[in-house]
């Protein structure tokens, strides 16, 4: 019976997987299209403090904040990097709440918000910001007539916690590999697709920090959703890798337990690029039908496609 309904599975994979909305079918199935119920608070250790009973913030070094949202079910972190002239707020969480009351909390600087790239958890969705900044992305820009962008479906995913599409009136454009100034600190704005293709992090020139969104965190790194590419997570790793330095700390977009943000180090890119070459090479196990999921290390693991439904070259042309 077993062998009966494992077939009837992997049959009913191969005729989904042949449908080009697969992604939409999986998400629309598995999500509830309502926000996800608040976690417990927990205990976040002494560097963290409550900012209300939903956001926190934590001092990572001089003018440059973590904001928590713990008690969401991604447990999502945005940052708050503060220069003499402005700030960067990168990334906005899923908007459930709004981060700008935190935020205001803690500088006094016009504030420029930047997603890490465009899924429904980062972008904040109403909550509007009087400057926005975006990847400049031939393809992103084409659409964006008179700097107003509508995201798509497969960008956003909002609709699998019940969230509609929001429309960013965009400022100012980030070229993969300029730099951000904010007075006294200076931003690299790294092109970092693979999870997305709209993904960027941020490197801090002066501290060493990145700032990576959801192309590195502690946790499931979501390898196989609409507008992923392998190929373009192995070219990721590599811009992360020639960019930062030995002992950069790098803190991602989401955790999966307290306390605390979710930091990582240099090897753990490493560690990661070296998975993407022994998937790619057909030499790494992993587990599950779909998605597959890869162990990179023992803090993270690669959730993709199976082999035969893998991409493996650069999708966007830079
Ligand atoms: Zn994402």
């Amino acid at each position: 019976m077993r062998y009966v309904v494992t077939l009837i599975i992997v049959l009913c994979l191969v005729c989904w997987a042949g449908v080009s909305q697969r992604h939409r079918i999986l998400i629309e199935f598995l999500s509830s299209g309502e926000p996800p119920p608040l976690l417990d608070a927990a205990d976040e250790g002494a560097e963290t403090t409550w900012y209300d009973d939903y956001f926190t913030i934590e001092a990572l070094g001089p003018r440059t904040y973590a904001i928590g949202e713990p008690r969401y079910a991604q447990q999502n972190y945005s940052y708050l990097i503060i220069g003499s002239e402005r700030a960067v707020l990168f990334d906005a969480g899923p908007g459930f709440r709004d981060i700008r009351g935190v935020v205001e909390s803690l500088t006094e600087q016009p504030v420029t918000f930047v997603p890490s790239h465009f899924h429904y958890d980062h972008t904040g969705n109403t909550v509007t910001f009087e400057r926005v900044a975006v990847v400049d992305l031939p393809y992103i820009r084409e659409r964006a007539r008179s700097n107003v962008l509508t995201l798509t479906w497969a960008e956003h995913l909002g609709s699998s916690e019940g969230v509609a599409l929001p429309t960013l009136k965009i400022d100012e454009w980030l070229a993969p590999d300029s730099i951000m100034s904010l007075g006294d600190r200076r931003l690299r704005v790294l092109y970092t697709p693979g999870h997305t293709t709209d993904s960027i992090s941020l490197l801090d020139m002066g501290t060493g920090m990145l700032f990576s969104g959801d192309f590195i965190y502690p946790g499931p790194l979501y390898a196989f959703l609409p507008n992923s590419s392998m190929g373009d997570y192995m070219y990721a790793a590599e811009n992360v890798l020639a960019n930062a330095s030995e002992g950069s700390r790098i803190f991602g977009a989401h955790r999966v337990a307290p306390p605390g943000a979710p930091e990582l180090a240099l090897s753990d890119v490493k560690d990661l690029k070296a998975s993407l070459e022994q998937i790619q090479a057909g030499t790494a196990s992993a587990d599950g039908l779909y998605p597959r999921e890869y162990m990179v290390n023992e803090q993270l693991w690669l959730l993709a496609e199976p082999a035969w439904l893998q991409e493996w070259a650069l999708t966007v042309n830079r």
